[in-house]
């Protein structure tokens, strides 16, 4: 049994590993175009930003040990050019000698991953213009900060990479320009929940361009001068495409393999091509939306290294292992914030016409009465008919990855917000609260979905035409508060209920939601028509970037 495996680094190492602990006598290629293998691709915007101060590190095995413990021949530096699927052989570059030739497969696995988009901007190939995809990359931009000293750099793409790519520059001491196409940071996130990163990036100094597009790059005095689409021009000393990636199918296609609508390679769920002797895996394949059910690219580390594993069963042990699916479970670090996400977002469900319910709430990463609690801020979309969860968003300090993986099990065991409400949690003060917010997320969904209170949302204020009451104190409410609200007190309402109009809408809102459902109670209960902004004047403040801290 000879197993070929183009591309050695997340899935393509992943697979050859678990490939020679399946069967010790197989024959195990690895053919990776770069200098290395198994290298920490998601370590390298820290690795330039010097918190990861030892290159070494970020190679998590080499040639050496991949052949020492697990006796894989790993060749770099050589690029697979073509498939003879014919006659079950691959045509191999050497890219330092030049020299041709072909290697034959019994069965072969492509993990070619996904490359840089470099968009079609004039000057995008000019020195100071950098993507970052691998650890020579790595090394470049690091030289070229070292080296020149800028000032300044410009980020273009504010998703996961070109977050951690101003954070890092930042750190260095770079005043850094970020520059987003949509009108908001992390797309992945909905608008609401991205906000919050919006004005941590400002609180650190990070000038954002939203909404515009970088057009053109010239040399510059300062490095490079960068033009905007709307109409400015940013000179800084260097600049960070990270726009996206796109699958690297050039070989599949050519090799006559089937790609998919979204163009990465089709597999089934054995992660096997439309040809039986080839699987594919990682950022190069499309993989099952585990919440819509559509096929999607998602390129992120733990499923390449999951489908690794499953292609090698497959193809060394002629197992039947299924990859069910992605949820596309992902975290990223902003300065002081953590913003997590999993399964769909709410824009996401509203464009291929999904059902759903959202609910906003604000916790503590642990008991209040502990020292350091944080706000943690959840976003929960849910199913109506049966409140099965459909996806979550959260941004917070300590404690949101631990969130965002409960919520992704509760995802994949297909669990619906009641089951939220009964989750038994670890809980001591330092760690958690009693309630912990997962918990609190499904009370509060419950909530809706039992019509205990009928919720409104962060945009629906605004010329409603109900009256909008402000149940916080009167010191909160003198410190910022939702245009034209009347405050009245929450421990006041009963007493007061006289004054309120029975023939208009009553919008309720607090700080964070939970007096305003109570509020909202009280006066549903006492015939009124109430509706509780859900995640109150935090969530309206920072969706509509009022600027009020609260
Ligand atoms: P890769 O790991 O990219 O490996 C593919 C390899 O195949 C490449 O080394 C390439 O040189 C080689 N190759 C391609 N074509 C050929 C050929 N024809 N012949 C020979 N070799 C070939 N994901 C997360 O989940 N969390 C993170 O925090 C995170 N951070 C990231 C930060 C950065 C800067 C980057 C670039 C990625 C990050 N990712 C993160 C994404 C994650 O690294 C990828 O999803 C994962 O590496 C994909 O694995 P893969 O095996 O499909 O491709």
């Amino acid at each position: 049994m000879k197993l070929v495996i183009v591309g050695g680094v997340a899935g393509g190492a992943s697979a050859a590993a678990r490939a020679r602990r399946m069967d010790e006598k197989a024959e195990i290629v690895i053919l990776e175009r770069g200098e290395h293998v198994s290298f920490a691709n998601c370590g390298l915007p820290y690795f330039v930003g010097g918190e990861i101060r030892d290159r070494g590190s970020l190679l998590v095995q080499t040639p050496q040990s991949l052949a020492r413990r697990f006796r894989i021949d790993v060749r770099t530096h050589s690029d697979v050019i073509s498939i003879d699927r014919a006659a079950g052989k691959v045509k191999v570059r050497e890219l330092q000698t030049g020299r041709e030739y072909e290697e034959t497969y019994d069965k072969l696995i492509l993990a070619p991953g996904a490359s840089p988009v470099v968009p079609p901007i004039p000057g995008a190939d000019l020195p100071g213009v950098f993507t970052l995809r691998n650890v020579p990359d790595a090394e470049r931009i690091k030289a070229w900060v070292e080296s020149r000293k800028p000032a300044s750099a410009l980020v273009v793409g504010a998703g996961f990479i070109g977050l951690e790519m101003v954070e890092s520059l930042s750190r260095l001491g770079l005043k850094v320009h970020l520059v987003e196409m949509v009108d908001q940071v992390l797309p992945v996130l909905d608008a609401d929940a991205a906000s919050f990163l919006k004005v941590e990036l400002q609180d650190n100094g990070v000038k954002l361009h939203l909404g515009v597009q970088a057009t053109s790059f010239e040399l510059a005095s300062e490095g490079l001068r960068v033009g905007l689409s709307d109409g400015s021009v940013v000179e800084a000393g260097l600049v960070i495409l990270s726009v996206g990636v796109r699958p690297e199918t050039g070989l599949a296609k050519a090799a006559g393999l089937e790609l998919g609508a979204r163009g990465g390679i089709r597999v089934d769920d054995r992660m096997r091509t439309s040809d039986p002797d080839i699987y594919a895996v990682g950022d190069a394949v499309e993989v099952r939306d585990l919440v819509t059910g559509n096929m999607e690219l998602i390129a992120l580390a733990g499923p390449a290294n999951r489908q690794g594993r499953i292609a090698a069963d497959n193809a060394v042990l002629g197992a039947e292992r299924i990859f069910k699916g992605s949820l596309g479970t992902s975290v990223v670090r902003v300065f002081n914030l953590a913003a997590a996400h999993v399964g769909a977002s709410a824009k996401r469900l509203a464009r291929l016409g999904i059902e759903h319910r959202v609910s906003w709430t604000h916790s503590y990463s642990h008991a209040t009465y502990y020292p350091g609690a944080q706000r943690m801020s959840i976003k929960l979309l849910f199913a109506p008919s049966d409140g099965r969860i459909l996806g979550a968003q959260i941004v917070g300090g300590e404690g949101v990855d631990k969130r965002i993986d409960i919520l992704a099990t509760a995802i994949t065991a297909g669990m619906s917000v009641y089951d939220l409400t009964e989750l038994d949690l670890a809980y001591a003060p330092p760690f958690g609260a009693a309630k912990d917010p997962v918990n609190m997320s499904g009370y509060a969904a419950q909530n809706v979905l039992e019509g205990k209170v009928e919720a409104a949302q962060w945009d629906e204020p605004a010329g409603s035409g109900a009256l909008i009451l402000d149940v916080r104190t009167p010191m909160e409410f003198a410190a910022g508060h939702l245009p034209e609200a009347l405050n009245l007190p929450l421990d006041d309402l009963r007493e007061n209920l006289d004054t309120l109009p029975r023939d208009r809408e009553i919008l309720v809102y607090c700080r964070v939601g939970l007096r305003g459902y109570i509020g909202a109670r009280i006066l549903s209960q006492n015939g009124f028509q109430a509706r509780n902004l859900s995640g109150g004047i935090v969530t309206w403040s920072a969706a509509t970037g009022s600027g009020l801290r609260v």
